[in-house]
């Protein structure tokens, strides 16, 4: 089978490209950087997802689509760059996908369409409100949008998947990564508040500076540390390929993630535990971050079995920081 795979070149979306590959399918890939891969049943489009011309070029003959390709960002001053390529360029590949005859199209969405830091319910299951507070978390309320005008319409089967937050497990006591830097180590949190221009938050997170190089521990305004899922990119796969592959997947919306939160006070003591350095404890203004998504219904539509657990991904983790501290 001839597949899209757009973000080619990103976390999920080359590990898809692999996968796809290894499996004998043809595989076109999009993304605005170019990735290093060559060889047999692979192409790529280096181009961006709102450029009609390179994304009617990267569509051609293909029988699916896995949309995968989004601009994350949190920073106030990327905000047009993001809907550039989240809306805009979902909507011009729905319609590049659509008059190219594309069979099945699957969506990337993200759990802050309802958003889950400020659930009404847990856990959050798909029927919860849609009242996206972030701009990031519009951007893909409104893709979604997108997607099931295009099923309305009836010429294509959509998937909506609405994804846990994900990381591949290396990342994870990596304080150079994009999210696990911030989120578990300190100095780098303190960069990405000044970054989105928190500078309240920034001066609290600095007064407890240790000194030296260590973790952070978040609470809420009443000492409530944070809780979320945290879902490794190899079971974010096995979710997509059941969306792509399962007949009663289509017109479907499901969440998609590891069936377990994880709470960050005994993530914390182990990230520590691991790494020789100390936690930092810091109640943030607000209600903070503390959910539980259900994924009973991908499981149950679909068989989708997680795999990885925060222990195992932590295992990886620390074989990951030795082999970078080694180099
Ligand atoms: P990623 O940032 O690693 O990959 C995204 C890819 O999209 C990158 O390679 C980037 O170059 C590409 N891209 C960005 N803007 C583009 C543009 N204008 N045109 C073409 N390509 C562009 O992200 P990921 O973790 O692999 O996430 C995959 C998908 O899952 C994204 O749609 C993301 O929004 C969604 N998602 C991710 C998470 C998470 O925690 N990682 C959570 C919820 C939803």
């Amino acid at each position: 089978m001839k597949i899209l795979v757009t973000g080619s070149s990103g976390r999920v979306g080359s590990a898809v490209v692999e996968r796809l590959l290894a499996a004998d399918h043809q595989v076109h890939g999009l993304d605005a950087r170019a990735s290093s891969r060559q060889g047999d049943g692979y192409s790529e489009v280096v181009g961006s997802l709102d450029d009609e011309a390179a994304v009617r070029e990267s569509v051609r003959g293909v029988e699916v689509v896995l949309h995968l390709g989004a601009f994350m960002s949190w920073a106030p001053q990327d905000k047009a760059k993001m809907f550039a390529a989240n809306v805009e360029g979902t909507r011009v590949l729905l319609d590049a996908a659509s008059d190219a005859g594309v069979r099945r199209f699957v969506f990337a969405s993200s759990g802050e369409v309802y958003p889950e830091n400020a659930p009404a319910f847990q856990p959050l299951t798909e029927d919860h409100p849609l009242n996206a507070n972030s701009p990031y978390g519009l951007t893909k309320l409104l893709g979604e949008d997108i997607v099931r005008f295009h099923q309305r319409a009836g010429l294509m089967e959509t998937v909506i998947l609405r994804f846990a937050h994900t990381q591949n497990a290396s990342e994870l006591l990596d304080e150079d990564s994009f999210f696990s830097g911030p989120r578990f180590f300190l100095r780098p949190r303190i960069a990405q508040q000044e970054n989105f221009g928190n500078h309240e938050v920034a001066d609290i997170l600095r007064a407890a500076d240790p000194g030296h190089p260590a973790h952070i521990l978040a609470r809420n305004e009443n000492g409530r540390p944070f809780r979320m899922h945290i879902t490794d990119t190899r079971d974010m796969l096995q979710g997509i390929l059941l969306a792509m592959e399962h007949l009663g997947a289509a017109g479907e919306t499901f969440n998609l993630g590891a069936t377990d939160p994880v709470d960050f006070e005994p993530l914390l003591a182990n990230m520590s535990r691991m790494t020789g350095l100390p936690v930092v404890t810091v109640d943030l203004p607000g209600a903070g971050v503390y959910y539980h998504t259900s994924n009973a219904k991908i499981r149950d539509m679909l068989g989708f079995k997680p795999e990885w657990t925060i222990d195992r991904m932590l295992a990886e983790a620390m074989e990951a920081r030795k082999k970078r501290r080694s180099e």
